[in-house]
């Protein structure tokens, strides 16, 4: 028997998997992406070799190298359009947008947003707007992983956050 369900969160739900992406914004590309974490994660990392390694506080070879730290933000929601689940990091001036409409809607679940880069690079900044809300059904939050299961399966720890 295929998948049964009621309510038009099915438009959301459709195809959602069991796997999971870390979202990485393509220049030119327009993310349709629906938040399922009611609230972000947040670490420190150090930006190394292409890619973003947790600070491990105490013992940390990159602070002892002098590698700067910054703060970074993770949420998992879907993309609406291929129903991939995705992680999605990001830096405090895209965290500081979302914290305002978490706050005025009353949390991070159901913000869509608009993610697009503003240049042609891959590391250009991101725009991110938040075009409307949606419901979010428990059965759709049931099928995706937690920040923080994320956020272990990635880097392997969980007691490292600051
Ligand atoms: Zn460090």
């Amino acid at each position: 028997m295929g998948e049964v369900g009621s309510g038009f969160a099915g438009f959301d739900e459709g195809r959602v998997g069991p796997s999971w992406h870390w979202l990485h914004p393509r220049p030119g590309e327009v993310v349709d992406w629906l938040v399922v974490s009611s609230e972000p994660l947040w670490f420190t990392g150090h930006f190394q070799a292409g890619r973003m390694m947790v600070c491990n506080t105490n013992l940390c070879s990159m602070c002892a190298l002098g590698v700067g730290k910054q703060r970074r933000w993770v949420l998992v929601g879907i993309d609406r359009k291929s129903k991939e689940v995705q992680a999605w990091e990001f830096g405090d001036s895209v965290a500081e947008k979302v914290r305002a409409w978490a706050e005025k809607y009353g949390s991070c679940i159901g913000l869509n947003l608009e993610i697009r880069r503003a240049g042609d690079s891959v590391h250009s900044k991101l725009l991110v707007e938040c075009m409307e809300v949606r419901k979010v059904s428990e059965s759709l939050v049931s099928r995706v992983p937690t920040v923080m299961e994320v956020f272990t399966l990635t880097f392997g720890l969980t007691s490292n956050t600051p």
